[in-house]
């Protein structure tokens, strides 16, 4: 299924072929008779699945709830063996939709883009790809993932260490043996959380390198029974419709009182029993956890509380607690054992904002304090999120301006979906949209959803150029600005800001209205005839010769 350097004439293209390119594909090829070629950069479909496969990683949002919901006979048939899928079942699952659904027949792999250029003359999208392959669409949808463009810091010297070195966002496909090998893990944020306790009791020394400490509540895996696993299914029709119209596109109940409405004794009551059956849903545990500093407060001292009880070093644990930003204000961590693994004998934590890591050698890791010797370093400093990817290819719009030119001062759209000036390419689950703020899987299936009826109905009048107009993007960029403006979020240096990569704008980058509201919104635009966008005749083809 190898790239072969061939030219693809398509009414779409797509770029990635994560859980988003594969929904688009299908819904704009079997429900919406359009021809589409896919095209992604990896060897193979799934995404950050397909990347990600570093010891630990599983998705931290019921397996169940981190579904494609389209096809009632998908879920008859597929079984999730654990509450949160391990990496490899994800990838399985990927896998089986893609036989299923027959769409590796459209995915080109191993073709990197590295061009997308709008053709005003015949309202076209001319694609190119590393590799020399070509596609040429009337549509170009971008769906290259809010986390996979992969952040990897310098370290001076790293070229000359002779050890291995690991990314956990581009992980060997080979398996790695770590058995009794010194490993360093530098970062401590959602994969460094899942990375670090799975493989501290086979390494001979773990030395974690620790920029800012996470809060991390327990994810409660568990193997699902054949009883859990028919009452789940039972369940799908009602779970789903609930998933559809929260705010998060999580199944957490949400508590609908302030943190400071119960008195101490029944917080810590009700904090009490969601630490043990919550997981990622703990953030949900009160509805102003992330509007609130003195709510926030209560949850962040109990977690403060809980890794104090979970580390038996009290000055380790204190280093392993986040003081600096509230609790959720950056992606929230579901662990297994992440904070006991500090007990074990053959673990070191290394606080890098104190003595800031200094270079690499032959042999060691050094910090401005101590050199560290090492056989592997493995890598979890995350990704440039949610423009990264859209940014690494250089995408022109009209009258020649680039993506990179338009967004210079930060991501702007119109819904998330559409970029004024780019006619014809939408954005799936990029800035703008909910995307990160809750389960993704739920916001890619709406833009999924949204976006094709969008290209149909515009098909159907005659008016297949599509634009956000920029009086409507700057109006939904004010309005992703009014949603995170009163919320705690702006107080971390997080990726949803764009802290987390040197020199990126710091703009606050979902929306963070919620999912029910944006969905709303999405509805009301299209029952208003698409408003907010420009839609035009396709221009005519049968130019003159001059
Ligand atoms: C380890 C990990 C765990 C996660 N767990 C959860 C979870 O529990 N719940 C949740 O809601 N979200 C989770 N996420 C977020 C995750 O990004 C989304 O859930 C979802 O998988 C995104 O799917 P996607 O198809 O939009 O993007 P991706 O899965 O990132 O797929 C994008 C694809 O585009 C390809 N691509 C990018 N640029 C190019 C290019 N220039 N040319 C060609 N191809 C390109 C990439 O190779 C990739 O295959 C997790 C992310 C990670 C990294």
């Amino acid at each position: 299924m190898s790239s072969t350097q061939t030219h693809h004439d398509v009414d779409v293209v797509v770029v990635g072929a994560g859980f988003a390119g594969l929904a688009m594909l299908r819904e704009l090829r079997d429900e919406r008779g359009m021809s589409v070629r896919v095209l992604e950069a990896g060897d193979d479909v799934g995404g950050v699945w397909y990347w990600n496969r570093y010891p630990g990683a599983r998705c931290d949002v019921d397996s169940t709830d981190y579904s494609y919901t389209f096809s009632p006979e998908l879920d008859e048939e597929w079984n999730w063996s654990e509450r949160y899928a391990t990496q490899p079942e994800i990838l399985r699952y990927v896998h089986h939709v893609a036989e299923r659904f027959d769409l590796r027949r459209d995915v080109t792999t191993g073709a990197r883009v590295a061009t997308a250029t709008w053709d005003d003359d015949t309202a076209h999208w001319d694609v190119t790809c590393e590799d020399g392959t070509t596609a040429r669409g009337r549509y170009l949808v971008m769906a290259t993932g809010c986390l996979s463009a992969v952040k990897r810091p310098q370290v001076e010297g790293m070229e000359d260490f002779t050890g291995q070195v690991l990314h956990t966002a581009d992980w060997p496909r080979e398996p790695v043996d770590l058995a009794g090998k010194r490993v360093g893990v530098i970062g401590t944020g959602s994969s460094g959380i899942q990375v670090i306790p799975r493989i501290a009791p086979e390494v001979a020394e773990l030395v974690v390198f620790q920029r800012t400490p996470a809060f991390s509540v327990p994810a409660h895996h568990q193997v699902l029974s054949d009883a859990e696993r028919a009452a789940l299914k039972l369940s799908l029709p009602e779970r789903r419709e609930m998933l559809r119209n929260s705010p998060t596109g999580l199944s957490v109940p949400v508590t609908r009182r302030g943190a400071l409405d119960d008195d101490d004794a029944a917080r810590e009551q009700h904090y009490e029993e969601q630490w043990h059956s919550a997981g990622f849903g703990f953030l949900l545990a009160y509805n102003d956890l992330l509007i609130s500093h003195e709510a926030n407060r209560t949850a962040s001292d109990f977690i403060r509380g809980k890794i104090a009880e979970r580390v038996t070093d009290p000055a380790l644990a204190e280093k392993l607690s986040p003081h600096t930003y509230p609790y959720g204000a950056k992606r929230p961590c579901v662990d297994t054992g992440y904070y006991e693994t500090f007990n074990r004998e053959n673990v070191t934590l290394v606080d890098i904002a104190a003595a800031p890591l200094t270079r690499a050698t032959a042999t060691t890791l050094e910090t401005a304090d101590a050199a560290y010797d090492l056989d592997v370093i493995v890598f979890a400093t995350g990704f440039d999120a949610m423009t990264g990817s859209l940014l690494k290819p250089t995408i022109t719009g009209r009258d020649g301006v680039t993506l990179q030119e338009h967004w210079a001062g930060g991501p702007l759209t119109y819904l998330g979906l559409m970029t004024a000036g780019f006619p014809n390419m939408f954005v799936i689950a990029g800035p703008g949209s909910p995307s990160l703020l809750g389960n993704v899987m739920v916001s890619i299936e709406q833009h999924v959803d949204w976006v094709s009826a969008l290209l149909v109905d515009s098909e159907a009048a005659g008016t297949p150029v599509i634009e956000a107009t920029e009086e409507a993007e700057r109006a939904w960029v004010d309005r992703v600005n009014a949603a995170a403006a009163p919320t705690l979020y702006m107080e971390a240096a997080s990726y949803y800001l764009g802290a987390e990569i040197e020199g990126k704008p710091r703009v606050f980058m979902p929306y963070a209205g919620g999912l029910r509201r944006y969905r709303r919104e999405c509805d009301e635009v299209a029952r208003e005839g698409y408003r907010g966008f420009r839609r035009s005749p396709e221009p005519s083809t049968d130019l003159q010769p001059a």
